[in-house]
């Protein structure tokens, strides 16, 4: 059960480098990355698909 929530999420969580999960669901996927901005900790990662 576990496995199967994960290999879901790699479509459409971003791990931020604190380690915070970022849903991108609703992002627009670019062909420079989706900037996602993680509402932990302020940083915005660079989501290449
Ligand atoms: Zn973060």
């Amino acid at each position: 059960m576990k496995a199967l929530r994960l290999a879901l999420c790699m479509e459409n969580v971003v791990k931020c480098e604190c380690g915070a999960s970022i849903d991108i669901a609703g992002a627009q996927p670019r062909k420079d990355g989706t900037k996602v901005w993680c509402r932990v900790c302020g940083t915005i990662t660079v989501h290449h698909r």
